[in-house]
């Protein structure tokens, strides 16, 4: 069963957050000091985030990203998505992590059925990703790339958040990974989920990712998949991976929008910058399938047709990536 929101989009992709913690503080996500601990209790356990994935799987979601804060430091994860692999009509069970805990779990994260990795990797120079990362240590994430691959992965999906002066001289570096190592990457606009004062300084257009490609290599166009969501991707010559743009600041990207979020202490949303959010608990505590269903088609039904930060009329509260999942 096809799920289309009310602007005829085809909602077909939830992403479900299983914690708000992670091993690493990276600079336009979270803190220095990481967020706040909101106390067990109030992040959802396994079978509530399973109810989930089955009532909107049962709606027509067939593509579920696992993502947090970092999914890779939540203990029982991997029984977890070996569980969520087994629901009938889903199609594709992805996972998005940092890499640190990659090179131990690869296997383990096969094995469980997830088929795809993202790796979010945003430079290639040991001291800058250390900046970036407060502390991330860039060869686990290299030796996590390498496992996935060895386990039996297709090469992980690579996500950048370009920053003007921070890490857009490595553009053609990340670039060239597409021919030497066969990854895909995505330079995703830096987006103000924190509204520091002077954001505005460290957004860099995708358009100009692919100019200063272009100034080197042509780029051609690549067909996009029934999964894609909102990249825009192209491919250099020879390459076996893509690169793609996500233009969730300066361009198109609300109108191929294909998804809902849904964060580990159950809040729903169906825009990443709206504050619109829909509590999920009520449905949860205690378990009642079907006005959780219900509750999740109204959700995509109330989809807004797009964000404003473009224009200007900026109005959402800030919020931390590592809550809602990215
Ligand atoms: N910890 C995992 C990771 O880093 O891949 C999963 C969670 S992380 C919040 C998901 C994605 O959100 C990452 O690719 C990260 O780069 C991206 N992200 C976080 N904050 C962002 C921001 N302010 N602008 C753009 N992307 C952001
Ligand atoms: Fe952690 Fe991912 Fe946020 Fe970086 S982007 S702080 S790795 S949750």
């Amino acid at each position: 069963m096809a799920l289309t929101d009310t602007f005829n989009r085809r909602i077909n992709y939830l992403r479900l957050s299983v914690t708000d913690r992670c091993n690493m503080r990276c600079l336009y996500c979270m803190p220095a000091e990481g967020v706040q601990d909101v106390g067990h209790d109030a992040v959802l356990s396994y079978e509530e985030l399973q109810l989930i994935a089955e009532s909107a799987v049962g709606l027509g979601i067939e593509k579920i990203r696992i993502t947090g804060g970092e999914p890779t430091v939540r203990a029982g994860i991997v029984d977890f998505l070996a569980k969520l692999a087994a629901i009938p009509g889903l199609r594709h069970l992805a996972l998005t992590t940092n890499g640190l805990l990659l090179e131990q779990m690869a296997s383990d994260l096969y094995r469980a059925g997830v088929q795809r990795l993202n790796v979010s990797l945003d430079s290639l120079d040991p001291q800058a990703f250390r900046e970036i990362t407060r502390g991330g240590d860039l060869a686990k994430v290299l030796a996590g790339l390498d496992a996935a691959v060895a386990a039996g992965f297709p090469p992980p999906k690579i996500n950048i958040v370009i920053m003007r002066g921070i890490n857009d001289a490595e553009i053609l570096d990340f670039a060239e990974l597409t021919r030497s190592r066969g990854n895909s990457v995505r330079f995703i606009e830096y987006m103000p989920a924190v509204k520091d004062d002077g954001w505005q300084r460290l957004c860099f257009p995708g358009e100009e990712v692919l100019q200063r490609i272009r100034e080197q290599y042509p780029l051609e166009a690549v067909d996009k998949g029934t999964f894609a969501g909102p990249s825009q991707d192209y491919r250099l010559p020879g390459a076996t991976g893509s690169i793609g743009i996500i233009t969730a600041v300066s361009g198109h990207f609300c109108s191929d929008c294909n998804r809902i979020r849904v964060t580990s202490r159950g809040q729903a949303k169906g825009c990443l910058f709206s504050d619109e959010t829909t509590d999920l608990n009520p449905f949860l505590r205690p378990p009642d399938p079907e006005r959780l269903t219900k509750v999740l088609q109204e959700i995509v039904q109330a989809k807004p047709e797009g964000h404003a930060i473009r224009r200007g009329e900026y109005t959402h509260s800030n919020f931390s990536m590592a809550q809602i999942g990215g």
